[in-house]
């Protein structure tokens, strides 16, 4: 018998949690709890992590986590469990189904079925930011090659173990060049293994304009970090409502599975939450621990549930919905269908393999890195551009010679624009007239000549090829 680790924390969560119990045992699925407490109360015992030793042990040992929400306190210097457990743990695949149920739940949607996968460890979450200048603050955009190839080849093993026939890629890379723009090839590169799935790539901002639109255009999506955080929720909203979508966070040795919306404490210790998303995190888990059959079988029986009308006030819909009910007594119907199929809605199937083997990245030869320069950000009052070149001119080393200075990015010398609005964060960026590789001890120059004349270096990057080909943007207007 395979045991999980559980969690009933905080709000909602324990009566979900119960409800949810209560249909797995049901169901037959050959499985046992370990329960561990997480949460509110660990973070006012002191712990602000908000987990104990014990817990994290339990978690590693069993390797399948199904957590209840959890409240985090406000303030304090508490960190959320949740960031905390994904990048710990390494769960890189955050995947969440999302579909209509369309009539028994109020949607725009009726055909809607896409499943979100969100890379969930790298982007702007690293946390990297720094304040620079009195008036200019950076978050670093992380995106490395094997991160993006692993939640990529993940959206695409996904696909085709669960009959998709599309994954789409959203990203940006019409402006991030280097971060989205290396996302994008990889995908180009991992599509290319699959040709029996359809494949397509949308800039993120039209592509989840039609997200929201006309949801039944996609199948799988795969996004960075910050675009699925984002249009994970809408996509779970536009299904009909938040409280009925489950997730999984799934990573090299450990998985965790939950509901997607948080601890409700408004409705806490009424029985009128409703238990669905907490379930299909449930269901979620079953087919990830190869109990494929009881996961159908509680998804075919929670549709039927859904589908008779039983509903929780959430969803209760006049004319639509046949009976109101509090979150035991829709347990209870959920477990009296076990063994029943949906007679409208689509059943579902769910086939006895074991869940596929994650994804391995593909070992790659080592490019040639050369370097060609340097940019020094520097911290400039002068609001005059050329003001600016001049000072940093009198930086220059033997060989590194000022070829462009921009302000947010912008490019303002040589021949800037007057119009062109300027912080006093500068980017100067130095290399050799011939654009040749140059010795690092060039950079050290100018950063001690910076020094000699009093040029406030804050930062530098350092310009690199890799196989011959520019690892860094022009200037805007460069
Ligand atoms: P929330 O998702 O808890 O609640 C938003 C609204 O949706 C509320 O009106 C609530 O009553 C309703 N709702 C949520 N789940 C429902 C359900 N199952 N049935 C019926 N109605 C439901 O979001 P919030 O109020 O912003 O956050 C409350 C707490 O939850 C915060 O402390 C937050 O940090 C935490 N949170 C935890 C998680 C998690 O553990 N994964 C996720 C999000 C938020």
């Amino acid at each position: 018998m395979k045991t999980v680790t559980m969690a009933k924390g905080d709000g909602i969560g324990p009566e979900i949690m119960e409800a949810t119990v209560r249909i797995i045992e049901a169901s037959g699925a050959d499985v046992q709890f370990d329960e561990i407490k997480v949460g509110k109360k660990v973070y006012e015992s002191g712990n602000t992590s908000g987990i104990s030793s014990e817990a994290w042990e339990s978690i590693r040992k069993h390797k399948v986590f199904l957590k209840a929400p959890i409240t985090t306190p406000q303030g304090g210097g508490y960190k959320s469990l949740n960031v905390t457990m994904r990048k710990t743990l390494g769960l890189y695949a955050n995947l969440r189904p999302c579909s209509s149920l369309h009539p028994y739940v109020r949607t725009k949607h009726s055909e809607m079925d896409v499943v979100i996968v969100r890379e969930n460890e790298e982007d702007l979450y690293a946390g990297i930011e720094h304040q620079q200048t009195e008036d200019v603050v950076q978050c670093l955009k992380l995106i490395t090659r094997p991160g993006s190839e692993k939640i990529i080849r993940y959206a695409f093993e996904y696909a085709k173990h669960n009959g998709r026939k599309k994954v789409t890629c959203f990203s940006k890379d019409n402006i991030m060049k280097q971060t989205d723009g290396l996302f994008h090839k990889i995908f180009d590169e991992v599509a290319a293994e699959y040709p029996e799935i359809e494949n397509e790539h949308w800039i993120v901002d039209i592509g989840a304009a039609k997200l929201a639109d006309t949801p039944e255009a996609f199948d799988v999506i795969v996004m960075q970090n910050l675009y699925g955080d984002i249009l994970s929720d809408v996509a779970a909203q536009i299904t009909g409502s938040v409280g009925m979508a489950g997730s999984s966070n799934v990573g090299e040795s450990v998985a965790m599975f939950e509901a997607i919306h948080g601890s409700a404490p408004d409705i806490s210790g009424k029985n009128i939450a409703n238990p669905s998303g907490l379930l299909r995190g449930a269901i979620l888990m079953l087919n990830h621990i190869g109990e494929n059959k009881a996961a159908e079988k509680i998804h075919n029986a929670w549709l039927r549930t859904i589908e008779e009308g039983t509903h929780t006030p959430d969803i209760y819909k006049e004319g639509v919905s046949t009976k109101k009910v509090g979150t035991k007594e829709f347990a209870d119907a959920v477990i009296a269908n076990l063994g029943k199929s949906p007679e409208q809605l689509t059943a579902v199937v769910y086939n006895a393999d074991k869940p596929f083997d994650l994804p391995k990245v593909k070992e790659r030869p080592a490019s040639k890195k050369e370097l060609l320069g340097v940019d020094v950000f520097v911290d400039d009052k002068d609001k005059n551009p050329n003001n600016v070149a001049e000072r940093l001119k009198s930086i220059e080393s033997e060989g590194l010679k000022l070829q462009m200075i921009t302000n947010r990015g912008v490019k303002v010398w040589p021949n800037g624009f007057d119009e062109t609005y300027c912080t006093n964060h500068w980017r100067c960026r130095f290399l050799m007239p011939s654009e040749e590789v140059v010795d690092k001890k060039e950079i050290v120059n100018v950063l001690s000549n910076a020094l000699a004349n009093n040029v406030d270096v804050i930062k530098t990057e350092n310009l690199y090829t890799f196989d011959g080909k520019k690892g860094f943007s022009l200037g805007q207007g460069q």
